[in-house]
């Protein structure tokens, strides 16, 4: 018989409020200069929670979403900035 394991970690997505596995949603990090990240290692600073799911992406990586979950006004929040953001982001959802 398998003993219980300790609750893995739970965050909520931060566009559907959905309660997941930590390690089933994307980490949406920012650098010192404001460079926005998707599962930085190692881990830096405020994290914000994501599902894979296209859906949650297009919501949770708008400007406005990002800056408030994250706290930071210095965010490089541009169109190419977030765009990238989308690629890494379906990159390692793959
Ligand atoms: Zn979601």
């Amino acid at each position: 018989m398998r003993s219980p394991n300790r609750q893995a970690p739970t965050r909520s997505c931060v566009a559907c409020r959905t309660v997941r596995a930590q390690s089933a949603l994307l980490r949406v990090s920012a650098d010192a200069a404001g460079q926005l990240t998707v599962d930085a290692r190692p881990p830096t600073g405020r994290s914000v929670y994501c599902c894979r799911a296209a859906t949650c992406v297009e919501r949770a990586f708008t400007p406005r979403t990002l800056i408030r979950a994250l706290r930071r006004e210095d965010l490089d929040v541009t169109p190419a900035a977030i765009g990238r953001l989308v690629a890494l982001a379906g990159r390692v959802s793959q």
